[in-house]
């Protein structure tokens, strides 16, 4: 029986436990207990790519001659096959394997290893790929992109550029937009000096008093500036900003759609790569444009670089077997399972479909804001469009700005718990509002983690777990005097709630954990045994007096 039971936990808690497995047999036994129990997919990829890890580690460079197939999974021997050139090697496992194990799906992925080089040989080393449109291919289906406007997805189009949607609210630029410049500037700087090119950074405004911020988002780093301002996009509206940006991003070019005219400051056909903040309205806004523009979307990014990609997906290069080289791939860094592991998205075109712009959302926070410059100049363009009515039919006749609730903005201390709770929730919380209480001015936070979890808390604690105490991108921004972090991990999206506080104090067994790279003291320690001992110090008055020594 191993250690850990997966079907007791929850995926998130599971992440950093398999990470500290060292042995894989006690990995398979867990794999074996959540096949019979829940049976969840993301939990087997983890266990899975831990077993893998592991015996990547042990392995040594396998002989395909010679390697033991009644050992190797049938992944494994995928993985060998793939780099084995020589179909008469080829065609020496495939018989090994069928005197052996005999797996069907070994057999198939070694038969067509043997077929995509032979076949490749008597092609001259191409294998022409048939285009069938998916409308004269399944005519059958009643196809969502019948209905389409404009069909983007042409071959071999001229795409430059990043462009950036700047977001204001209530007439201020947010932070995230200009994060976003700033990396957008640095990423395009990298990219022209490697590429030798001279693309753009691209600001685009869009608002009723878009032009109010043609200085600020130069300042941060844009060259071209693209904004339209009416009165009547004061609010965000779904489909009016998605069809500006659309028709800005279809504007000009050879291959504008009919009915664009030429302009002068822009002659590509669409945007090589497009970023919006991950907000709530950006990730509206994003998934729209990229949808309209028919290309894809990587969500929540907290990484972006530019590089080339070799790819060996036959979708993408159009023969099985073979591997091609795409170039300028914008790489899109997402967290994953709830932020445990790191995704990166790729948006790359497959034969005679381009996918540009290649698109990405950003979390707020995950990039510094640059410092501005205001002796930087941009081209600015006043983007002119007939907007239809039929897109304001909805009148926004009154509006309130939520109060109330708790506001954890205004304390000195916040007192913060995460699910290193998760032995004894109620307690952890109890200890949390003991802390709590022993300062002038506090209150307690929590991680996302806490909210989403499914622990029972006892109903005297139970008020204190509602999501309008969650610190972090999705919650609330705090900045106090002192944050004080006990069981959480730092993930990206608590991070941006609380990494401008003055000094923050973590409390984790983990001394590794994320929230030791910005907290300002790391207590290495169970929650359960420090949040006490802070408490009597802070009584006694020590806890001030130490942070004050430490300023000094
Ligand atoms: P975990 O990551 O499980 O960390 C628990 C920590 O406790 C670990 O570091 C462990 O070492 C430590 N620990 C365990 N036992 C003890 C103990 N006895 N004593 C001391 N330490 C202990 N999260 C937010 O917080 N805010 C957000 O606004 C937010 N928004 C999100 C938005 C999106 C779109 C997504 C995808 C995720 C969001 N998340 C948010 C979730 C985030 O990715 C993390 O999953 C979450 O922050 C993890 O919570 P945690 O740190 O409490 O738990």
């Amino acid at each position: 029986m191993p250690e850990i039971d997966p079907t007791e936990h929850e995926i998130a808690d599971l992440g950093p436990k398999i990470k500290d497995i060292e042995d894989a047999d006690e990995l398979r036994e867990m794999l074996a207990l959540e096949e019979d129990g829940e049976d969840r997919t993301p939990v087997k990829t983890l266990i899975e790519s831990r077993i893998e890890k592991l015996e990547g580690e042990d392995d040594e460079e396998t002989d395909p001659a010679t390697a033991d197939l009644s050992a190797m999974t049938v992944a494994d021997i995928a993985n060998m096959v793939r780099d084995v050139d020589d179909a008469d090697v080829l065609r020496d496992i495939l018989e090994r394997e069928r005197d052996g194990n005999d797996r069907s799906s070994a057999i198939s992925q070694i038969e067509s290893r043997i077929e995509s080089i032979e076949g490749s040989d008597e092609d001259g080393g191409e294998v022409e790929v048939e285009y069938v449109p998916p409308e004269e291919k399944y005519p059958e289906l009643d196809h969502p992109t019948n209905e389409k406007q404009w069909v983007e997805g042409t071959v071999g189009g001229d795409y430059r550029d990043m462009w950036v949607y700047c977001e204001t609210q209530a007439g201020e630029l947010v932070d995230v937009s200009k994060e976003m410049l700033g990396k957008a500037r640095g990423l395009m700087d990298q990219y022209n000096a490697d590429y030798d090119e001279d693309e753009r950074v691209v600001a685009v405004l869009i608002g009723a008093d878009a032009s109010d911020h043609v200085e600020d988002v130069t300042a941060y780093g844009a060259d071209l500036v693209v904004y339209y301002e009416d009165s009547r996009l004061e609010r965000f509206r779904h489909t009016s900003y998605t069809e500006i940006f659309c028709d800005m991003a279809r504007a000009g070019g050879e291959l504008a759609s009919e009915g664009h005219e030429a302009v002068d400051w822009k002659e590509y056909h669409e945007p090589r790569y497009t970023i919006f903040p991950a907000t709530n309205n950006g990730r509206d806004l994003s998934a729209l444009v990229q949808g309209a523009l028919d290309s894809g979307l990587a969500s929540d990014c907290s990484g972006l670089y530019i590089e080339n990609a070799m790819i060996s997906n036959p979708a993408k290069v159009g023969t099985a077997g073979d591997k091609k080289e795409f170039g300028r791939v914008l790489h899109m860094k997402r967290p994953d399972f709830s932020g445990f592991e790191y995704s990166t998205i790729l948006c790359i075109d497959k034969p005679n479909r381009d996918f540009h712009p290649q698109g990405a959302s950003v979390i707020p926070g995950s990039f510094d804001v640059p410092d501005p410059d205001y002796e930087r100049e941009a081209e600015v363009v006043d983007y002119e469009m007939e907007l239809d009515d039929a897109w304001f039919e909805v009148d926004v006749t009154e509006f309130d700005r939520l109060s109330g609730g708790v506001d954890l903005t205004g304390n000195e201390v916040v007192v913060a718990v995460g699910r290193g709770i998760g032995d004894d929730p109620t307690t952890g919380i109890e200890l949390a509002l003991d802390l709590v209480d022993a300062f002038d001015d506090a209150d307690l936070g929590l991680s996302r983690g806490v909210i989403t979890s499914s622990y029972a808390f006892d109903s005297h604690v139970e008020q204190y777990v509602t999501e309008e105490r969650q610190i972090g991108e999705s919650g609330q921004v705090v900045e106090p005097a002192v944050y004080i972090a006990a069981g959480i991990s730092g993930a990206i999206q608590h991070k941006v709630g609380c990494d401008e506080s003055d000094t923050i104090i973590a409390i984790n067994t983990d001394p590794e954990a994320d929230i030791a790279d910005f907290s300002d003291y790391v207590i290495e320690g169970d929650l359960f045994e420090v949040l006490p001992r802070l408490t009597e110090a802070v009584e006694r008055g020590e806890l001030a007096a130490a942070v004050e020594a430490s300023d000094d």
